[in-house]
């Protein structure tokens, strides 16, 4: 298949839109950029197009995909109910990184909801996305647009890495803004349920809806608890690389780094190194990269996923990484590293 690439870098270009529109609404993929990361397209309403995006991705097909809208009229048709919370936090939230679960209504095919009577909504804030999703029918399901397995991408290069030949179109809307995957709140029950921690934190929600929870699988206060997710469960984001994390005051983290990084010297390895723009000049030795600034802990999000494929790009077997429990956005960060790295962590 030749994939069409389309650029609106500098914003939506209404012809490329009708396209895209096109694709979609006869069961093609398309690609486009969100604020969080790249999503993987299709009409969540057509089950043969959601299974499309299951084979192009190599998902597992339990794992279901989140229905994008454009405008919150669209939500009364895919939802069971919209319970208070919902409206609260999409007064605060939408559109933003912001995934809600509703129960769903019966116009939503099960291959959407990986076989769940539930349904996650959300309403990007990128305009090109926007646009997208009403020329596409207004309902369209959209993971990450990685193959499974892989770091979300956070520029259409990366689609282009994974997805070039098996989907119809990749919109290249720039760098995202964020760089991690939305914040998923689950409203089925009565207390709202943070499942997969993001931009949008538990203090932010809390300020809009009293009391909220966050899935103790996910916190880290319970080990060995089963993620309520299913995308949770899976080991994501795992580079090529041996990742490990080293854990602790920060100048005790580098001088850990630094032996460990002599210790494989000694055996003629170079092994990566996840630093920051404070700390990167303090590393005596390794292949050295700065993920971002801890000043500015966005800028952190946004690098993570490109670092991990910059690594996979290089022949680096080993890499250490300093852990990042930024104030807003530590949880989401640390979440992400913590799966890259299948757990491995040093606490000096
Ligand atoms: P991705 O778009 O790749 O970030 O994947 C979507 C995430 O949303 C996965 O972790 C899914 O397990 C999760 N998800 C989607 N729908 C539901 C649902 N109905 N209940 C719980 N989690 C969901
Ligand atoms: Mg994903």
């Amino acid at each position: 298949m030749n994939t069409i690439i389309e650029d609106m870098r500098s914003g939506v270009d209404e012809e490329g839109i009708a396209r895209a529109g096109d694709i979609l609404k006869h069961g093609g993929l398309v690609a486009f950029p969100t604020e969080t990361v790249y999503g993987l397209g299709a009409d969540a309403l057509d089950a043969q197009a959601a299974a499309r995006i299951y084979a192009a991705k190599g998902r597992p097909s339990d794992n279901p995909l989140i229905v994008h809208i454009a405008d919150w009229d669209a939500l009364d048709y895919i939802v069971e109910e919209i319970p208070e919370e919902a409206r609260l936090l999409a007064d605060a939230f939408w559109p933003g990184p912001l995934t809600m679960i509703f129960k769903k209504s019966e116009v939503v095919p099960l291959a959407t909801t990986g076989g769940l009577q539930t349904v996650a909504v959300r309403m990007p804030v990128n305009e090109v996305a926007r646009a997208m999703i009403r020329a596409g029918g207004g309902y369209i399901a959209a993971p990450s647009a990685n193959t499974s397995g892989r770091p979300s991408p956070t520029k259409a290069s990366h689609v282009m890495d994974d997805m070039d030949g098996i989907i119809e179109m990749i919109i290249d809307g720039g760098d995202v803004e964020i760089g991690l995957e939305s914040t998923i709140v689950d409203l089925t029950e009565d207390t709202p349920m943070i499942l997969r921690p993001g931009y949008i934190n538990e203090e932010m929600l809390e300020k809009v809806v009293g009391s909220v929870k966050i899935d103790p699988a996910v916190s880290g206060a319970d080990t060995k608890a089963r993620p309520k997710a299913p995308g949770m469960r899976y080991r994501h984001y795992a580079p090529r690389a041996d990742l490990i994390i080293v854990e602790g005051a920060q100048e005790a983290v580098r001088e850990k780094i630094n032996e460990l990084v002599q210790e494989a010297a000694a055996c003629g390895k170079v092994p990566g190194i996840i630093g920051t723009d404070e700390s990167r000049d303090l590393y005596q030795g390794g292949l050295v990269k700065s993920i971002g600034s801890r000043a500015d802990e966005l800028t952190i999000a946004q690098h993570l996923y490109s670092i991990l494929r910059e690594f996979d790009d290089s022949d680096i077997s080993v890499i250490y990484s300093e852990s990042f429990e930024t104030p807003n956005m530590g949880l989401a960060i640390m979440n992400r590293l913590i799966k890259a790295a299948g757990h491995q962590i040093i606490k000096v």
